[in-house]
């Protein structure tokens, strides 16, 4: 007998700005390899940040957040804008996604930095060394010294103010980063290279610990070890040596940043967010761009590409994924580009038909 079809439930959250534009893209790619891959989707489209705002006067609706836990996974577009750029706190569009983080407990964020042989001028670095990166950085999202108590300011006895944190990890929260990086290195090309200041640090000394004691679970990964000096030192003196790095908040915070710059084309850069169960939270890295929003100029692929790791890392769906990753890369073949990524030669177009170009790559790989 026939298994029956799989079906998953995605709650969308289009949000403010570019968002609803790359959104749109993204959906029907999602709709057309589905189909093609021979499972459904039901699409959920909730109010998030500023549009939630609007509609009924917070930035994460109760709907909204209930749609999203039950969900299998979110995709997201962005949140914010000049409308609410002065609103209180509380009222901020941006504080809907450290509620959404926090409610979803998603405390692994995943980001790619890939350079495509067809943007290796968009690099900020050099072709040589440019040409091939391909690497992913995993962070802890939800400890460390970003989180950690005591924390605050203070007068000391000498009348000093005093600013400090505390960089604070127990062993459970870096084991289940680690496990998450180990399984990203495994799905990719096997290598982990895991960022600390063991030198210095002793939450950093616990880190390497726990990270060491758990590849002979990995017996197929390499593991590899790095301060986090010279981590920022290699990613542009020869970042094609890392495949997966796996590092706590505030380095990966850094590090993340400076791996995307290596590609220099913000508009191609996925995200994902995981938590231990529960949906994942996919998502482009840029904001709401609302310079461009509304004018059909934004590049949707990184949104797409979101896609694509929620397909793989959300639903399980690798093949799906795959496909999602190379319509995006014959899209660029046949020189189509968006203003962002645009340079002589090509094809300027905007979102929408970036969008239409992307389906037919889809198509056309069947
Ligand atoms: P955040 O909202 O995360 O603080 P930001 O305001 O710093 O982000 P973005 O909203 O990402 O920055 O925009 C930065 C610049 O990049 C803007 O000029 C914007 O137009 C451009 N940009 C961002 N995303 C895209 C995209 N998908 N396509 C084209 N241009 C983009
Ligand atoms: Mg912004």
């Amino acid at each position: 007998a026939a298994s029956p079809t799989k079906s998953y439930n995605i709650t969308l959250l289009p949000g403010d700005g570019i968002g609803p534009e790359v959104i749109s893209v993204a959906k029907n790619a999602l709709q057309l390899v589905a189909s093609l891959e021979g499972f459904n989707i039901g699409f959920e489209e909730m109010h998030v940040g500023g549009a939630a705002l609007d509609a009924v006067g917070v930035p994460l609706p109760d709907e909204t957040l209930n749609s999203a836990k039950k969900s299998d996974a979110i995709l997201l577009g962005a949140i914010g804008g000049y409308k609410w750029d002065n609103n209180e706190r509380h009222l901020r569009p941006e504080m809907a996604l450290l509620h959404l983080r926090g409610a979803l407990k998603v405390f692994a964020n995943l980001r790619p930095a890939t350079v495509l042989p067809q943007l290796v001028d968009a690099s900020t670095l050099k072709k040589e060394v440019a040409e091939g990166v391909d690497l992913m950085v995993v962070r802890e999202l939800t400890g460390g010294i970003y989180f950690g108590e005591p924390r605050g300011i203070k007068t000391n006895e000498n009348g000093q103010e005093i600013g400090f944190n505390t960089e604070v990890y127990a062993a459970y929260e870096i084991e289940r980063i680690a496990r998450i990086a180990f399984e990203t290195a495994r799905k990719r090309r096997g290598k982990l290279c895991s960022v600390d200041k063991a030198n210095v640090l002793e939450a950093s000394t616990l880190w390497r610990k726990k990270v060491t004691a758990l590849a002979s679970e990995y017996p197929d990964v390499e593991l590899s070890h790095m301060y986090v000096d010279n981590a920022a030192m290699q990613l542009v003196r020869n970042p094609k040596q890392f495949d997966t790095i796996l590092t706590n908040n505030i380095f990966g915070d850094i590090l993340s940043d400076e791996a995307s710059m290596i590609t220099g084309s913000i508009g191609m850069l996925p995200s994902a967010s995981l938590g231990e169960t529960g949906p994942g939270l996919f998502e482009p890295i840029h904001g709401s761009a609302p310079d461009i929003a509304g004018q059909d100029k934004a590049n949707p692929l990184a949104t797409v590409l979101s896609a694509a790791m929620l397909l793989k890392y959300g639903l399980g769906e690798e093949k799906a994924a795959q496909r999602i990753e190379a319509a995006v890369l014959d899209t660029l073949n046949r020189g189509f580009r968006t203003g962002d990524i645009h340079s002589a030669g090509h094809k300027l177009v905007g979102c929408k038909e970036m969008g239409e170009e992307v389906l037919k790559s889809i198509d056309s790989k069947t």
